[in-house]
């Protein structure tokens, strides 16, 4: 081996330690829970690898004549996405001042997510065909930007890189890898396919709750739309339902946080 290709390898292995992060406040609700991120995964790239892939899913779905079909549609989402973005700062003050995008997909899948750094999307197939309230959208959105907030893209992609760490650090240090297109790849992963683990969930859960309450919107709605989705059976899941926590347990947490945030809905309502 080189003595580059060595100094390289020693110089990455001493940027792959682990740091602790606090990304979010605690809010209300109290989540707390300190998060291990690797350094080699920075907020900023992990923003600028998920732009890139958002803006593939817009091309793909352009192409296709299935983004924002219906503008009055596009605008309810949007109008919702607003104000919830706007009470991002109960959790972290840089947060209204991301570059937030907000896109409705023609899709039969009942989904919808929200990339690291603010990249959402609503599938038609969860705003149309159930019938969802103002109240009820708001809920999921909720729970969509709290993964971004709290970085939960991040923390997974973490996880994936020091795993991968070996590998990684061979090929970089040998010229043969491309750091930024693995991070695009391992952040359509995190967001579209792989489920969150039961920790993410239930924190998405809570500070979703709580972000729809302080904009005006019930926050118990995130119960009666997890019924309503329990009630349909048959197909698959959407990803944010996916099977953790297991529903029961889920439906309590939301019952009893959604009533503890009950007080900021009033507040935000008499405003
Ligand atoms: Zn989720």
């Amino acid at each position: 081996m080189k003595p580059a290709a060595r100094f390289g390898i020693l110089a990455l292995m001493a940027l792959a330690a682990c740091q602790t992060v606090h990304t979010t406040g605690g809010g209300a609700v109290g989540v707390e829970r300190k998060q291990s991120m690797s350094t080699l995964v920075s907020s900023a790239q992990m923003d600028s690898s998920a732009a890139k892939a958002y803006s593939e899913v817009l091309a793909e779905a352009r192409k296709k004549d299935r983004l924002n079909r219906d503008p009055a549609q596009t605008e309810r989402v949007r109008g919702i996405a607003n104000r919830l973005i706007l009470n991002t700062s109960a959790f972290r003050p840089d947060a209204p001042r991301w570059r937030w995008e907000v896109n409705v997909i023609a899709s039969e899948d009942v989904n919808a997510w929200c990339m690291p750094g603010g990249k959402i999307a609503f599938y038609t197939g969860l705003i149309d065909k159930r019938r969802v309230s103002d109240d009820e959208l708001a809920a999921v959105m909720g729970h969509e930007i709290a993964h971004a907030l709290r970085e939960h893209g991040r923390e997974r992609a973490s996880e994936r890189v020091a795993q991968q760490l070996g590998v990684t650090v061979l090929s970089v240090a040998l010229g043969l890898g491309d750091l930024g297109a693995q991070l695009t790849q391992t952040v359509l992963e995190v967001t579209l396919s792989l489920p969150h683990s039961r920790t993410h969930e239930t924190e998405a859960d809570r500070i979703g709750v709580e972000l729809a309450a302080r904009s005006g919107y019930d926050p118990r709605a995130a119960v009666s739309l997890w019924e309503k989705m329990g009630k349909l059976g048959g197909g698959k899941p959407p990803q944010w339902l996916s099977t953790h926590p297991a529903a029961e347990t889920r439906i309590r947490d939301l019952q009893d946080y959604s009533e503890r945030v009950m007080p900021l809905y009033e507040s935000s309502r008499k405003r």
